[in-house]
């Protein structure tokens, strides 16, 4: 049982049960959210700690196996490994406002997006909030340099689709949210989805008014399908519903993600169609230069065809930028290194 899993309230309950006094809980709630792990408590007597092992509770759900720094930017990326032997990845950039980092939230996934390494194993398991939040808290450490904190953004776009873990990636969104924890904004998280429809509605009745990312792709069912399976079951109209439906409940802007494939969705009229299906709409576009993944075959559309696209979409008046792409000499796409890591056991 990882003791970063339970909300402040539910570590109070914990300690009481174990006879302790109530302050105890803040003291071990400060602990888990520095990264500490037991040993590292000094203000807990050990007798409380003993107890905590005795029932089988562990405080940190996740370990890091190995960081790759990048020569070019500086962005890290992070291979952990968690309690069951399993291992994922993720990535801290920096940038001038700040840092962010791009978090997992299952083991594989089931998606099978046709340009992503992360889908290949299909979904292996969800992670628990605890192993979501243990990412955060352990980057944070690794980061600190005296500082507070070294995180102040999260986007949740490593491996895995995270409304198809709803529950766990709400939790870990209210545990990182805390006051009492790492409080950090829903103005700076970014939860991307590849669509699934009927948890875009729940999250915002739940009130999560966080920047909802679409990953999109293609402007049409047709040419999505052969990107995205999920489209056989929610269509680019439904998503579209969906997302001004999230758009009037909390007011955030929608961004629309768009990897470049060679050949697949990087002609003008393509971008025509972009530009209909978004006017009006409050959102940005990121054009994304593709990361190549050996076993699917997909290559990027050219610097000339992705800066064409963008010269349409901004005809049409629609904003959109480039994203840059970071650590490029340390394994770009999502996934990737997770299986590079697995193969070099093998
Ligand atoms: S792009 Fe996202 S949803 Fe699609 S397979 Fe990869 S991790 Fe899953």
């Amino acid at each position: 049982m990882q003791l970063l899993d339970y909300t402040f309230e539910e570590i109070e309950k914990i300690v009481l049960d174990l006879g302790e006094p109530r302050f105890r809980a803040k003291q071990l709630f400060e602990w888990l959210t520095k990264g500490a792990e037991f040993e590292e408590m000094k203000t807990l007597p050990k007798s409380f700690l003993d107890k905590l092992k005795e029932k089988g509770y562990t405080a940190q759900a996740i370990h890091i196996e190995d960081v790759l720094v990048s020569k070019l930017d500086g962005t890290k990326k992070y291979i952990y490994r968690l309690e069951d032997g399993n291992i994922i990845e993720g990535v801290l950039m920096k940038y001038k406002y700040g840092n962010t980092i791009c978090v997992s939230t299952q083991v594989g996934c089931r998606m099978n997006c046709a340009f992503c390494a992360s889908g290949l194993d299909g979904l292996i398991r969800n992670l628990t909030p605890g192993e979501i939040l243990g990412q955060v808290v352990a980057v944070n450490k690794d980061n600190k340099e005296g500082k507070d904190r070294a995180i102040t953004n999260i986007v949740l776009m490593g491996s895995g689709e995270p409304l198809d873990n709803y529950d766990n990636v709400t939790k870990f969104l209210d545990l990182v949210n805390s006051e009492k924890g790492l409080n950090i904004s829903m103005r700076n998280i970014s939860l991307s989805t590849c669509g699934v429809c009927d948890k875009i509605y729940k999250l915002a009745d739940d009130g999560f008014t966080l920047t909802l990312t679409i990953s999109l792709h293609a402007p049409d069912n047709e040419t999505r399908e052969t990107i995205m399976p999920i489209t056989k079951k929610f269509k680019v109209e439904d998503i579209m519903k969906a997302v001004k439906y999230y758009f009037d409940k909390t007011g955030r802007r929608i961004v629309f993600e768009y990897s470049m494939i060679n050949g697949k969705n990087d002609n003008v009229e393509e971008a025509q169609k972009l530009s209909r299906l978004l006017r009006g709409v409050p959102a940005h576009v990121n054009l994304i230069p593709l990361n190549y993944v050996k076993e699917r075959g997909l290559h990027s559309a050219s610097k000339d065809n992705i800066k064409t696209f963008m010269d349409v979409l901004n005809k049409n008046k629609i904003s959109c930028t480039i994203r840059r792409t970071m650590g490029a000499d340390i394994e770009g796409a999502c996934g990737q290194l997770r299986r590079k890591y697995l193969k070099m056991g093998e």
